[in-house]
């Protein structure tokens, strides 16, 4: 019976340079041709950036290596762990640079089959391999080095958590993790305990929630990394329309893994007027005279008291990711080779402008409408208030996270006055 449900809802489908036949029960979503798309642009740049070293490596060690390309370039290796139709294995296997190999996995017989058929529909059974099996145990069984992956994409229906753990240990030194995240709900403050449950990191329903929800995925996975001695570094990190993405490069060094406190913050929102405030959890000290890293507590006033602008409580959330979420170096580079044939294109352009504009160093950010909301006064233009955080000498900026979003390191105090003259 299931067979026949299966015939009747089959629908042909083309994306990018695939064409693909979902059945029934096969999950595809046709908003994630975004999400594709973007992985495509960055996996991309990634590749180069491999190539390249390869290349240096190679002109270096054996300059005659470097006539025959195929023989430098690499085998990049691909997982995607949660794969469905097949339809990203199938892109990634069309539309990436380099000599790659990748596999597609799913736990249901069903994905599989319909994967097997696409793949052959699609002329790339020579370089996608299928999978049948859990993510999990599969990952496991790639953590020794020479077994593991240059990337490894999971993209679950819901929360990513529980592939953490064996994707942090499955992927190569310097390999590249994309994970997406759709259970903002959760991520967003509705459900603050079971944020800590799954992500170890408590929500909170606050206006900057998605950039938090993005700070969150982040700790979560340096928490899982760290415990094999290894750590990230976020190239790109997205929120879009109800998911959010985050494209991560993982590295072993035990010794730098003591850096992570010092990455990490609890947040402090006030319940009345929404300001925020940042505690880190650690902090690095370097001795100028000997260049030596010491790694330290930050001292603290006791508990929060109450806030000094309103004289409300405050809610406590976290610890959240406080480092950089992208790397502008990366991010310039996808911008300027996405190709202008994928179909969202000029919608990564859009939002990779903004993410580049985006201040690095100042986590989270107030929005025009609360705040005008907050003194009763009309909502006031947002080049104006921007231009007067200037003038006071900060640095101002959009989110790609939120319209009406306000990024500054100006401090909240600077706000509020800009605010009661506006
Ligand atoms: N990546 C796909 C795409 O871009 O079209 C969509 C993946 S879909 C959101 C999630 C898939 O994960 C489902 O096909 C489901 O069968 C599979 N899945 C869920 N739990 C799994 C597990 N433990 N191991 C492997 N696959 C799993």
């Amino acid at each position: 019976k299931s067979e026949e449900i299966n015939q009747e809802n089959e629908e042909r489908i083309k994306e990018g340079t695939a064409s693909i036949t979902t059945f029934g029960s096969v999950f595809y979503n046709p908003v994630q041709e975004f999400n594709r798309d973007l992985s495509i642009s960055v996996i991309n740049v990634y590749i180069q950036q491999i190539l390249n070293t390869k290349n240096s490596i190679t002109k270096e060690g054996n300059p005659s290596l470097v006539e025959n390309k195929s023989e430098v370039e690499p085998d990049i290796t691909i997982l995607e762990a949660l794969a469905a139709s097949g339809l990203r294995s199938i892109r990634y296997a069309r539309e990436l640079d380099g000599n790659k190999k990748i596999i597609a996995n799913d736990i249901s017989k069903k994905a599989v089959e319909s994967m097997e058929s696409n793949i052959n529909g699609n002329n790339v059974a020579n370089i996608v391999e299928t999978s049948h099996s859990d993510a999990i145990l599969l990952m496991h069984k790639h953590k020794q080095k020479g077994k593991q992956f240059d990337i490894i994409d999971l993209d679950p229906y819901g929360c990513p958590s529980i592939f953490l753990d064996s994707a942090v240990q499955a992927v190569k030194d310097n390999g590249l993790l994309l994970v997406t995240a759709t259970d903002m709900a959760i991520l967003a403050g509705n459900s603050p305990e079971t944020c800590y449950a799954k992500y170890g990191s408590v929500s909170l329903k606050i206006k900057s929630c998605h950039e938090m929800a993005l700070r969150i995925l982040l700790q979560c996975i340096e928490s899982h990394a760290n415990r094999y001695g290894r750590y990230i570094e976020p190239v790109l990190s997205l929120s879009a329309d109800f998911y959010i993405r985050v494209f991560v490069k993982v590295f072993s060094g035990a010794n730098k893994c003591k850096r992570t406190t010092s990455k990490l913050s609890m947040v402090y929102h006030c319940t009345g007027c929404g300001t925020f405030v940042l505690q880190p959890l650690g902090e690095i000290r370097t001795n100028n005279k000997n260049e030596q890293v010491k790694f330290g507590l930050p001292t603290v006033s006791v508990a929060m008291p109450l806030c000094n602008h309103c004289g409300q409580r405050y809610h406590m959330g976290g610890p959240i990711w406080s480092a950089p979420i992208h790397s502008s170096e990366f991010v310039k580079q996808v911008l300027d080779s996405a190709s202008d044939k994928l179909k969202t294109y000029k919608r990564i352009q859009g939002v990779l402008s903004v993410v580049l504009e985006e201040i690095s160093d100042s986590p989270l950010y107030f929005t025009l409408e609360k705040l005008a909301g907050t003194l009763h006064v009309e909502t006031p233009p947002m080049m104006a208030i921007r231009s007067a955080i200037l003038n006071a000498g900060y640095q101002v900026s959009f989110t790609h996270t939120n319209k009406t979003g306000i990024k500054t390191n100006a401090p909240a105090t600077v706000i509020w006055d800009i605010m009661r003259c506006w």
